[in-house]
């Protein structure tokens, strides 16, 4: 009998601290840690808007995993498929190469994927925005579209390529347009052939609010934020039909563009469909201390699992970074007791707050639920950024310090290909096209 092997599917922000628990509590000899992830990085979600907007290096949100976790062995796959009752999980990597891992213990942390909506044309010309190549491609693409726009001889054209529309007014899609606004900007300083009143952002959102999940102080700020540098804030409005060249919204209107991004929310990777577990809007069903109840050498964390807020009613936690990570910690403390080292325990984390970063000087933010604008929320958001971050937090540091001292560097390289960034067609790449 050799140790048992715990599996951790996912590196994101639950695998992650899950692994670095195990680390940490499992004396040596204990356990052989294993990690399937397609990237050799965790990638850190939060700052994606700055990446998209030019002020941080894609590498800056890209934590390097095998310095971090010297004790786990990293397997840079893609797992399509778990048989529970024979304790194996099928995995392919970057080369299509199949092989079959064994465990002992297996964590699903395969985080979320973005929702697509059956309406027509978002799979076919939207754009996602959920991983690194999703944010170096909008980077390249906006920038493009503005040097289209300024040679384009038709009005029309030259409008619809100035024009941008982000549908999701979560703080995904806020942000995204909030560090839109700042790269086009910059994109026009010192031009004479596109003026920046000529460059429209649209916020498209259903609810009646910005940042309609989060605290209600934090909306109006932000909107009025966006609305100051020009943007179209369209509230209590949706998306009807996105073809090539337009965006119909459900108040009647059509808006040529050349652009549309999907920020709409996510669900919980595919993954979870191809495993015979109950879940709960998709999530795989824990009890408090993460164990999947049917089969208790299962265990879920983050986007991907259900688990009990006793905070609220026992309602699934909401799909954030700052669940992911606590419930990463508790997993892999509760994996560690399921082997005989140390104790379990239960989940319990009380909403510490948001923050949503605006650009520029901008910011709104509720640390400990007390409302934060501009600067002190800037540097509350930056702050927590550069603590929550498990890597790169120097690199992410200069990066913020240089953007202030010395103008953006405007470039397109162009490395990303369209194809593969359309909603449809990552949905058919899947999570190989991630991370
Ligand atoms: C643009 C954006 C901004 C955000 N900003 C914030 C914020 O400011 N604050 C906040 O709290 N939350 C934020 N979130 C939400 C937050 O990022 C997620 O809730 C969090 O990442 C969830 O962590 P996770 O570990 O469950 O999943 P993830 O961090 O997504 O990690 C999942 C990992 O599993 C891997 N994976 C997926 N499928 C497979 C498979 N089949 N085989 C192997 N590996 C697989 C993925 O590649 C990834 O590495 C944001 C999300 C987005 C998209």
């Amino acid at each position: 009998m050799g140790e048992p092997r715990v599996l951790v599917v996912g590196t994101g922000f639950a695998g992650y601290h899950c692994l670095r628990t195990l680390e940490r509590v499992l004396p040596a000899g204990a356990a052989e840690l294993m990690a399937v992830n397609p990237t050799d990085y965790m990638l850190y979600v939060p700052l994606l808007p700055e990446v998209a907007g030019g002020s941080l290096d894609p590498r800056r949100v890209a934590v390097p995993l095998r310095p971090k976790l010297p004790r786990t062995r990293l397997v840079q796959a893609h797992v399509t498929g778990l048989d529970l009752a024979a304790r194996t999980c099928t995995a392919v990597d970057v080369e299509g190469r199949e092989q079959v891992l064994e465990w002992d213990r297996l964590v699903l942390t395969a985080g979320s994927v973005t929702r697509l909506m059956s309406i027509p044309g978002v799979a076919e010309h939207a754009f996602g925005f959920k991983s690194v190549a999703e944010a170096v491609f909008l980077r390249d693409h906006v920038l493009r579209q503005v040097e289209l726009a300024e040679q384009a001889t038709d009005p029309a054209e030259r409008a619809a390529r100035a024009t941008f529309v982000v549908v999701g007014a979560g703080y995904t899609g806020t942000e995204l347009v909030a560090q839109g606004q700042q790269l086009t900007r910059s994109a026009l300083r010192g031009r004479n052939g596109l003026s920046e009143s000529e460059v429209k952002w649209v916020l498209v959102d259903l609810a009646p609010r910005v940042l309609p999940g989060l605290d209600e102080r934090l909306s109006g700020p932000a909107a009025r934020v966006l609305r100051a540098r020009g943007a179209d804030v369209r509230l209590e409005t949706s998306v009807e039909e996105v073809t090539a060249h337009c965006a119909k919204l459900t108040d009647g209107s059509e808006i040529p563009t050349r652009t549309v991004v999907w920020c709409v929310g996510v669900r919980p990777d595919p993954l979870v469909e191809s495993v015979a577990l109950a879940t709960v809007k998709g999530r795989v069903v824990v009890d408090p201390t993460l164990a999947v109840p049917t089969h208790p050498h299962v265990f879920a964390a983050g986007d991907v699992a259900a688990v009990p807020d006793v905070f609220n009613d026992g309602e699934p936690t909401p799909m954030t970074a700052q669940h992911a990570q606590r419930q990463g910690k508790l997993a892999g403390r509760n994996v560690a007791a399921s082997l005989g080292h140390g104790t379990f325990g239960t989940y319990r984390h009380r909403d510490l707050g948001f923050v949503v970063d605006l650009a520029g000087s901008q910011a709104v933010a509720n640390p400990l639920h007390v409302p934060l604008t501009g600067l002190p929320a800037k540097a509350v958001a930056r702050g927590y950024h550069l603590l929550a971050m498990p890597g790169n937090r120097l690199r992410v540091a200069v990066d913020w310090l240089t953007d202030l001292l010395v103008r953006r560097q405007v470039v397109q390289f162009g490395l990303v290909p369209e194809a593969g960034v359309r909603l449809g067609d990552a949905e058919k790449v899947g999570a190989a096209n991630r991370g």
